[in-house]
């Protein structure tokens, strides 16, 4: 068993959630650059824990749904990763921390987006998913993946998301647009139709316990701890991992990898899903972020875990 006192474990989990719940001076708002975020309830409070070994905890809110967001950018560069290689990507998407807002408009030195973490970065994973298809096949090809990433569960999409995303998306299309000024993007890509499917993306519709299995087959190498199979090879699951330790957690990154210690991509939506090597994924729901885009509760909950569990990547050195 990858934790021997389950039980043990679990009821230090209850404590922790319960003192996060009750805190009322934690600040934080709903992400309101679009209706349908704001308008989520901001005392929603989730949590998932899977496994290596497929082990399963949960509590609150871990089963409402919510807009996946960022959290769904280390997945379709996994995506990308699996399907072209690490050479190629590599002259598509950079992998350095960026050192500004997720939606700031630079490129890197040579043109490229930094990382795979930021709007830019996720932007180019659309375009060189199943590059040969049409937007339809690929956004089912992507869900497809998601489902067999979460062990079979279906993933839903929110359409007033989608509409509100693409209607205040200036900031998207500006960055798509610099890209596609300076050659980034692979050959006879459409812009337009790459950035719906980035909308599309940001619009599906998860919960705490998807990204906690999500998580948990990443940490296991790729292969999914509840049906034993293989989804992405060790490399892609590795090299994604790296850049969610580096870029995961917006302008927190670096605050994060310090003080907690875990690879992790959070979302403006409020979720936060961890990769622990060696024992999986606790995942985590609550809307009201802070100014660095991360949910509050969230980042106190792992703050509070993590005094408590030796799970800081360099506990053990
Ligand atoms: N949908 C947002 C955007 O493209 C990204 C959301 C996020 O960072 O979670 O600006």
């Amino acid at each position: 068993l990858v934790v021997q006192d389950f039980e043990n474990f679990t009821s230090e989990i209850i404590k922790i959630f319960e003192e996060c719940k009750k805190e009322t001076n934690l600040g934080g708002a709903n992400a309101s650059y679009i209706p349908q975020l704001s308008k989520v309830d901001p005392n929603l409070f989730g949590l998932s824990i899977c496994t290596l070994d497929g082990q399963r905890f949960l509590l609150g809110d871990f089963e409402k749904s919510f807009s996946i967001q960022s959290c769904i950018k280390p997945l379709i560069y996994c995506m990308a990763l699996e399907e072209n290689g690490e050479q190629f990507i590599k002259n598509h998407i950079g992998r350095e921390p960026s050192g500004v807002a997720f939606n700031s408009l630079t490129l890197n030195r040579e043109n490229l987006p930094h990382n795979p973490m930021i709007n830019s970065g996720a932007i180019m994973s659309c375009s060189l998913i199943k590059r040969n298809l049409c937007t339809s096949e690929r956004f089912e090809h992507i869900n497809q993946i998601l489902r067999k990433l979460s062990g079979d569960k279906q993933w839903g999409f929110n359409n007033a998301i989608f509409l509100s995303e693409k209607e205040t998306a200036d900031n998207n299309f500006c960055l798509g647009y610099m890209m596609r000024k300076n050659h980034c993007f692979p050959e006879k890509t459409n812009l337009m139709d790459v950035l719906d499917l980035y909308f599309m993306c940001c619009s599906i519709e998860t919960d705490c316990n998807k990204l906690a299995i999500v998580g948990a087959t990443l940490a296991n190498g790729g292969v999914c701890p509840l049906t034993g199979e293989q989804i992405f090879s060790r490399e892609t699951t590795r090299d994604c991992i790296s850049l969610m330790y580096s870029c995961g957690m917006y302008d927190y990154s670096g605050e994060w990898a310090f003080t907690i210690g875990i690879p992790a991509k959070s979302s403006v939506s409020g979720g936060i899903y961890t990769v622990i090597p060696n024992f999986g994924s606790i995942s985590l729901f609550s809307p009201a972020i802070n100014d660095t885009g991360n949910s509050v509760k969230g980042v106190q909950f792992f703050k509070k875990f993590i005094q408590k569990f030796t799970l800081h990547n360099f506990d053990k050195c």
